[in-house]
């Protein structure tokens, strides 16, 4: 067994099993809880002062990692919104960088990466772009194409998505500096299962570039050999 040390966090990484644990606070309308919480195989756990729990990962409607924090969303009914699901908010020096690289192998589209930290994994980009993230609050960044990953890295906190071809449904075009990537991530409004990133680019995008990045998601998502 290899025991590694980060900041706040103990990584061990044995034949079978990896797990982190660290520090975090649990968010409550007022104020908060502190606690531990250890994301291993048998899924994600918070140990607190006045409350603990267990997810496991098919429990879990959606995971959201960022640096700053984590928050899940739960297949349980809120007590305090009728029809809407259950969240749970976590925030803390959270260890995103090996928590990805841990998850993107045991979770599915419900994982949503708010981290460009992942890219130093994903390995160098084949091709980057200067961009802004249009929205009701934009953001400036670059958007960077790997082999296996799609990374938007923005200094704009929990802006920042890291996205595996699996998870983008597909990408669309208006023209050379204007892109949109739809992921498989929640949209605010409940029960929207598409969300939509509109990015103006500063440079513009090749039918060649596009076309391959195209192609890529649609031989990930098995709509074509
Ligand atoms: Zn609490």
């Amino acid at each position: 067994m290899a025991f590694g040390k980060t900041a706040g966090c103990i990584i061990l990484a044995g034949v079978w099993a990896a797990a982190a644990q660290f520090p975090v606070r649990h968010e409550h309308l007022r104020k908060g809880c502190a606690g531990v919480m250890t994301v291993d195989e048998s899924g994600v756990s918070f140990a607190g002062e006045r409350h603990a729990w267990h997810w496991k990962y098919q429990d879990i409607q959606e995971l959201k990692l960022a640096p700053s924090g984590i928050h899940l969303l739960t297949y349980e009914d809120s007590r305090l919104r009728p029809g809407a699901d259950r969240e749970y908010a976590f925030t803390g020096k959270i260890p995103a960088a090996e928590l990805y690289t841990f998850l993107r192998e045991r979770m599915d589209q419900r994982f949503v990466a708010e981290t460009a930290e992942a890219a130093q994994v994903a390995g160098a980009p084949l091709w980057q772009v200067p961009v802004k993230h249009r929205g009701r609050r934009g953001s400036q960044g670059t958007l960077a194409f790997g082999a296996d990953t799609i990374v938007y890295a923005t200094a704009r906190g929990r802006e920042s998505r890291t996205w595996r071809y699996a998870d983008i449904d597909n990408i669309s075009s208006s023209g050379p500096f204007q892109l949109t990537i739809t992921t498989f991530e929640r949209a605010a409004l409940h029960y929207q299962d598409r969300k939509e990133f509109n990015f103006a680019l500063k440079e513009p995008i090749t039918e060649a570039r596009y076309n391959q990045i195209w192609l890529e998601i649609e031989k990930k998502n098995g709509r074509i050999q």
